[in-house]
């Protein structure tokens, strides 16, 4: 079979979706093709998004970064997990962290020897056999010790925050220095050729005509191509995530660098605390039909930890996902393909998906249908997953305090989750679908964290003694609380590895 390889990539957009595309694509491309990116100051990018889980740390190996300078440049912070504060009940505080809690030993999963302890009312806190939790919650942070294999110090998980504007320019430098030609330009339309209807080119507002092969539409929320152009449709999915705006405002620096980020739910919405080195950002996500925006502008400058640095700024959207995010030669990537609140920092993840994706699916110039379908499948499946985690949170709290909540609690949810609600319910058993994003112990954590009750444990805990469980949890309980006294404080791994300079204004 003959197959004729794809010339032109052109990138439709340079906000963190197109900046990574474009610095991933030239590193594996091996500038065997030709990369474009068009993008237009005048719209600029939607600059927020500073929050990652850490999958990012694939991404980064694969483009090759230097964690220290990343982090420097971009005046980042490390992150251990999330605090989430008043979830379950008003009042309520749990964290979900990275990495697995407690240690595999015997038959069945850690938390169920916990569980028949905690059911029997002797359990510690579920969270005094986490490493990062417990680390969290005395402000320290040391990556994983490689030559510690065996510790709890040898696998502690964590992500990054970063300046959302910082960390588009990084990865532009990046990008250009692996060959990517960048256009600054508005882009007034597109035009497909006879026949396919495949997009050939994207036409400036100067007139400048630029063509290619394979379009990344990277445009953000407006789908340049893979809505405006070819109406592929949306997904709505309010009906389960009813927030539809968020006010962003950054915030003076609190004394004490936090690695982790903070979501405190409000009246009908929620608000992030994102710490970096130069500023915390932080933003009010809420229900416009609950609660009026002078009311989100009110909470969300009520509650920041130091004085504000500039206006609460609006972004407004709908979320679900798009029908198809591969349509003809048109990938979207980012904004463009659908939209998922920041609750559990996962957009980036999906543009990394994203990204690795279109390299497992790299087309030639005959576009497989059925790889393109598979792409599309394949897209659909993490988006569900994710929106379905992110419901867990709405529909699992027993607030009475607000029409919002209760209606949250009430509502009807995909039969995906109910699915897994009720394995819980029955003997805390939980299983991660296929490679869906979260694990079983991120789903644990908000599980239990929410207040969701069993009604038995595995039984096979029962071949183990109470004593042997016993004695199994406090040692494990133990060497956790060691290994975070030599951690050092988050601030000074910082000021040691990674400090960045104060930014020039
Ligand atoms: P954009 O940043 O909007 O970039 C679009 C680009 O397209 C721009 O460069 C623009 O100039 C260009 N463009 C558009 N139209 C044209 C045109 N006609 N001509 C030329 N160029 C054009 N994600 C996380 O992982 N963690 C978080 O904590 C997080 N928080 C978020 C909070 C909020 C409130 C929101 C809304 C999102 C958040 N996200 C978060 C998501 C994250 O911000 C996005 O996934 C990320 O910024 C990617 O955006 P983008 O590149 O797709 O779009």
């Amino acid at each position: 079979m003959k197959q004729t390889p794809i010339k032109t990539v052109v990138i439709v957009g340079g906000g963190t979706a197109g900046w990574m595309s474009a610095v991933a694509l030239a590193t594996v491309l091996r500038n065997r093709y030709e990369i474009r990116l068009v993008e237009s100051d005048e719209i600029g990018i939607v600059g927020v998004g500073e929050a990652t889980i850490p999958m990012i740390q694939r991404f980064n190996k694969t483009i090759g970064l230097d964690e220290n300078e990343f982090v420097r440049e971009t005046q980042g912070t490390f992150k251990l997990g999330i605090e989430f504060v008043n979830w379950g009940r008003l009042g309520d505080r749990y964290m979900h962290g990275f990495g697995r809690v407690g240690q595999d030993l015997w038959t069945v999963p850690f938390e169920q020897y916990w569980r028949k302890q905690h059911m029997a009312g002797k359990a510690r806190p579920l969270e005094e056999y986490s490493i990062t939790r417990m680390a969290s919650k005395a402000n320290k942070f040391l990556p994983a010790q490689a030559d510690l294999p065996n510790s709890p110090l040898g696998e502690i998980a964590y992500a990054y925050h970063f300046d959302a504007s910082l960390y588009a320019r990084y990865l532009r430098k990046l990008a250009e220095q692996r060959g990517v030609k960048r256009t600054e330009g508005m882009i007034s339309h597109a035009t497909r050729r006879e026949g396919d209807g495949h997009v050939d080119a994207v036409v400036l507002k100067s007139g400048e005509r630029i063509e290619g092969d394979l379009f990344i539409d990277c445009s953000g929320f407006r789908g340049l191509l893979i809505e405006q152009l070819l109406e592929t449709g949306y997904e709505d999915w309010t009906h389960w995530l009813p927030c539809d705006r968020a006010l962003a405002v950054p915030c003076e620096s609190a004394p004490v660098l936090t690695p982790y980020t903070r979501s405190t739910a409000h009246k009908a919405g929620w608000q992030w605390r994102i710490p970096l080195q130069h500023r915390i950002g932080n933003g009010h996500v809420y229900c416009s039909n609950a609660i009026s925006d002078d009311e989100a502008a009110a909470t969300l400058l009520a509650n920041l930890d130091g004085k504000p640095l500039a206006d609460p700024r609006m972004i407004k959207f709908k979320t679900g996902m798009r029908n198809k995010s591969w349509v003809k030669n048109v990938v979207a990537i980012g904004l463009s393909s659908g939209f998922l609140e920041p609750l559990e920092s996962t957009s980036i993840h999906l543009i990394q998906a994203s990204i690795q994706q279109l390299i497992d699916f790299f087309p030639d110039q005959g576009f497989s249908a059925t790889d393109v379908e598979e792409f599309n499948r394949q897209s659909r499946f993490h988006f569900e997953r994710i929106r379905d985690f992110i419901i867990l949170h709405y529909h699992l709290n027993q607030r009475t305090d607000s029409e919002f909540w209760k209606a949250c609690a009430s509502m009807e949810i995909p039969e995906t989750l109910k699915e897994k609600m009720d394995l819980y319910r029955s003997h805390g058993r939980i299983f991660r679908f296929n490679n869906e994003l979260f694990t079983e112990v991120g789903w644990l954590q908000v599980m239990e964290g929410q207040n969701l009750e069993t009604r038995g444990y595995h039984p096979l805990v029962d071949v183990q003694t109470e004593a042997g469980i016993e004695e199994f949890l406090e040692a494990v309980r133990e060497v956790i609380g060691k290994c975070v006294d030599v951690m050092p404080e988050h601030s000074a791994y910082i000021a040691q590895h990674c400090k960045a300079a104060p930014l020039k204004m």
